[in-house]
């Protein structure tokens, strides 16, 4: 069968056959061709004809084409869409194939890179405001890299599900066989199996020294033998995929989750951090509070939300630094004036360094290494130990001042996208570029001179000289006159001869050349060649000068970034009059007059205004329950809360009067009712999942917000577990929280927490209706308010005459007085002592099937069975 292909079909089944699993984008001269099965998923996808190609087997190949000049596009599209996509070029030109190998030569081709999700460094492929993490799961390690801006970072893993969920890698490298367990992970990244055989600690460590080139990897800091794995089969990955040994990469850093404020996916998700519910970026805290001018310094936020402190000393060493931009407005709107103008000099150096950067990116590190030097002065005389060290870093050395210098000098004011179109060394910074582009200057003026001759000798005045990539130099005369031209003699040579020689007759015209044009043609497309030649010689020599100084441009693009982060939270204190938060090691939090941004922010654009709120959980009252009226406020004022310690702890000001945060260690947030059937979990699951949590991981430096717990369940199921999840907060966890409900019952426990506080929502009730004030006062509502808002939602009026009857009914029959006074004596709510974990014998399965059973219903036979299962339980036990 093989036989039957042609050269070129074999050629590229030799390259799908390397690379199965990959679409082959096969390089044909200015566009990427696509064969076969290839052709027909990105025909469909890219929504672009199929056609065909030569026959195999009696058969048509299907193909499609994109052009080589919009590659990015095509290639964007089926990325987003899971593909992995093999870029397959020409390696040699096609005289030199035939100078290899004779006239039926073919082209050489080779695979040059191998594009994945988690591998994209193209412009146009990337979010600017978003890191694109590549990852590595292995065991207990998470190992991860951008390689669009050389981060490199690996971490001890407690959760898996929840490390994913944070980082949101665009895809992710698992070994063989472990690519199903992902199923019920919150994140959307493709998921890539490796080899089991490159997840090796020996290899990762042999790796790391070869791509840093040092013999001991102990600087770095300390690595477990799975990190090493995990980092060896990332840098693996990266070579295969970029088929470059020369990786653009950081250091390895280790990801400590001991100094970070830790927050569960689900807390995160609840207080929509990065993203709403919805999964969007529009609407997050994230959003509202970005006021970063440069993409680097919006990626390093997003950085910062993914890890905020829980140390104090750097919490403050940060809020310094915002203080100092707060109150020196004028040189905080310089330094964001001269950060706007600063380019991505992150991804420009990756991109170099990978070696596939242009002139464009080049200028880009020019351009911000200047920004830097300009900015520098501007942090002078500064109290800010952490502005001190972000000026130091800012520092140029000499030789990276000379690249500048140099770069300033060789790169012309208009740049193309790509080193081979050429045209972007000034011809003042060498000298045979300057002697080349003389000759292409004075070529224009020579051509305008033979073209006088040449009209002049043969008498047609309308002859023009012009050029097509083919034909190079011609002579085009109308085809009425051709004659004329074919019998023009050269006034050299006397009269029997011919000054023009015949190239192509066309219908509308007729070209010739002379002997003197193609030699004049042959020089000038030997410069062009020599001049675009020498041009990439000068590219190279400064890839290589940039790739020495790599450290110290990546930490300038740091420090940076790190200064728009902290401009830009000055800047948003001043705009929204935020103060800073007061941060030691007590267990204080004290909230005065404290907003949620994001509502805030929505109110705005309405005639409402936001009614701030206190909030003190300090010692006496760290539990605060909250009751009142739907619609009245109460998630707002817990999320707000919560936001307004996450804040303060990745080092901003804080939306409120004034605020006392003594650390918070872990932020838990368990908030309305959300399904996760799509990863098999019932509303009410999801809700006890992420109740536990809290209960089993809160400490007493935590902070806990629940919202409506045991709502998804029966009205006593869900009262209980409220109840008695509240005890063991006071209880046993005893950290701060805020627990809002519609299960009024629990305010009575207020008699029997000591710490515990009773505080609602306050409303005016006004000629039948209720006026929200959204206002937090001491004490317990009474009612929920439910059919009013029922009403306030359209439902239709007899319904609600309906539901207002029931009501009524069931008030009468006051259910909840009963429940009320039994239920205070049962042990159930009375279980929990001071200070005493939960213990096993709880959980025991006889204890389980024994509370299980109701004596009163059972036959004697039945009361027998269970007796004899109850043995059998335990002798299996035992
Ligand atoms: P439910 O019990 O029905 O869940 P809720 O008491 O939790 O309601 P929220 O969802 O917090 O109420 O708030 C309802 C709406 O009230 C918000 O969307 C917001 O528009 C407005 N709101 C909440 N708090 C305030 C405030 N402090 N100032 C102004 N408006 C507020």
């Amino acid at each position: 069968q093989t036989a039957q292909l042609t050269p070129m079909m074999q050629q590229y089944w030799n390259v799908k056959n390397e690379h199965p699993d990959c679409l082959i984008f096969y390089r044909m001269g200015d566009f990427y061709e696509l064969f076969f099965d290839d052709a027909v998923a990105a025909a469909k996808v890219l929504d672009i004809a199929l056609t065909k190609r030569g026959k195999s087997e009696g058969t048509d190949i299907p193909m499609c084409g994109v052009p080589f000049h919009a590659y990015e596009q095509y290639m964007g599209k089926l990325v987003r869409a899971g593909f992995r996509i093999a870029i397959c070029e020409q390696v040699e030109t096609a005289e030199q194939a035939k100078e290899r190998g004779g006239y039926k030569a073919l082209v050489r081709r080779e695979v040059v890179r191998i594009v994945t999700p988690g591998t994209v460094t193209e412009e146009a492929l990337l979010d600017a405001r978003e890191n694109n993490y590549l990852a590595v799961l292995y065991q207990d390690s998470l190992a991860w890299a951008d390689l669009s801006t050389g981060e490199l970072c690996v971490q001890h893993l407690t959760d898996a599900n929840n490390a994913l969920s944070i980082l949101q890698p665009k895809e992710i490298l698992v070994p063989q066989g472990f690519s199903e367990d992902f199923s019920e992970f919150h994140f959307s990244g493709t998921v890539t199996e490796q080899p089991a055989a490159r997840f090796q600690s020996e290899n990762g460590e042999h790796r790391l020294k070869q791509v840093f080139n040092v013999s001991h990897l102990e600087a770095f800091g300390q690595f477990s033998k799975t990190d090493f794995a995990a980092l060896g089969a990332l840098i693996d990955y990266i070579a295969l995929t970029q088929k470059n040994e020369s990786i653009a990469l950081q250091p390895p850093t280790r990801h400590a989750e001991d100094d970070l404020l830790l927050i569960d996916g689900a807390t995160r998700r609840n207080l929509e951090l990065c993203l709403t519910l919805q999964g969007q970026r529009k609407g997050s805290l994230l959003d509202t509070v970005d006021h970063t001018v440069t993409n680097a310094g919006s990626r390093l936020l997003q950085r910062h939300f993914n890890a905020p402190l829980a140390k104090s000393a750097a919490i403050n060493a940060r809020l310094d630094a915002v203080t100092w931009t707060l109150e020196n407005a004028s040189a905080r709107r310089s330094l964001r004036r001269a950060l706007e103008i600063c380019p991505d000099i992150e991804r420009a150096l990756s991109r170099l360094t990978l070696g596939r950067g242009g002139p464009r990116d080049l200028a880009a590190l020019r351009d911000g290494l200047l920004q830097a030097q300009e900015i520098r002065p501007l942090l002078e005389h500064n109290p800010s130990a952490l502005l001190i060290e972000i000026a130091q870093k800012l520092f140029l050395p000499a030789a990276l001042c000379d690249v500048i210098t140099d770069l300033q000098k060789a790169l012309k004011d208009e740049l193309p996208l790509l080193t081979r179109d050429g045209g972007y060394i000034a011809s003042d910074y060498s000298a045979v570029i300057n002697e080349l582009h003389c000759l292409q200057n004075d070529s224009k003026k020579i051509m305008a001179q033979l073209q006088a001759k040449y009209a002049a000798a043969s008498g047609i005045p309308t002859l023009k000289i012009k050029h097509n990539l083919i034909l190079g130099f011609f002579i085009e005369v109308t085809p009425s006159v051709a004659d004329k031209a074919f019998h023009t003699t050269d006034p050299e040579k006397g009269p029997d001869s011919r000054l023009f020689i015949h190239r192509q007759s066309l219908a509308t015209a007729a070209r010739f050349t002379t002997a003197e044009l193609a030699e004049l043609d042959k020089k000038i497309s030997e410069a062009d060649a020599r001049c675009l030649q020498a041009e990439l010689e000068i590219f190279d020599t400064f890839i290589a000068r940039i790739r020495e100084q790599a450290t110290t441009i990546r930490s300038i693009a740091e420090a940076l970034a790190a200064l728009d982060v902290i401009a830009g939270w000055g800047e948003l204190a001043s705009i929204q009059n935020y103060s800073r938060p007061l941060i030691d090691n007590s267990l204080a939090f004290t909230i005065e007059k404290g907003r949620h941004p994001v509502v805030e922010a929505a109110l705005k654009s309405s005639a409402t205004q936001f009614t701030p709120n206190d909030c003190d959980l300090t010692d006496a009252q760290r539990l605060w329950l909250l009751t009142g009226p739907n619609m009245a406020g109460k998630s707002t004022f817990l999320r707000q809360n919560a936001i307004i310690a996450f804040m303060a702890q990745i080092g901003s000001y804080v939306p409120a009067a004034s605020a006392h945060i003594g650390v918070v260690d872990r932020l838990f947030s368990r908030v309305g009712a959300a399904d996760d059937l799509a990863r098999g979990k019932s509303t009410f699951m999801v809700e006890m999942v992420e109740t536990a949590a809290i209960v089993h991981q809160a400490t007493a430096r935590s902070l806990v917000i629940l919202d409506e717990i045991g709502r998804g369940t029966a009205t006593f199921d869900g009262l209980s577990l409220a109840w008695s999840t509240l005890e063991h907060l006071h209880n046993v966890n005893k950290c701060r929280g805020l627990f809002a409900t519609h299960y009024h019952e629990l305010t009575r426990l207020e008699n029997s927490l000591p710490q515990m506080r009773c505080f609602t929502l306050n409303i005016r009730e006004w000629k039948n209706d209720i006026i929200f004030l959204h206002e937090i006062i001491s004490g317990v509502a009474n009612r929920s308010y439910g059919l009013h808002v029922a009403k306030l939602a359209g439902m239709p009026k007899a319904l609600l005459a309906r539901a207002q009857v029931l009501l009524h009914a069931l008030e009468q029959n006051s259910i909840s007085q009963t429940l009320d006074e039994k239920i205070v004596n049962m042990p159930l709510f009375t279980s929990v002592q001071n200070n005493l974990p939960e213990t096993n014998v709880e959980k025991h399965p006889i204890v389980m099937a024994l509370t299980e059973i109701e004596p009163d219903h059972l036959s004697p036979r039945e009361a027998l069975e269970i007796l004899f299962s109850l043995k059998h339980k335990l002798n299996g036990d035992i």
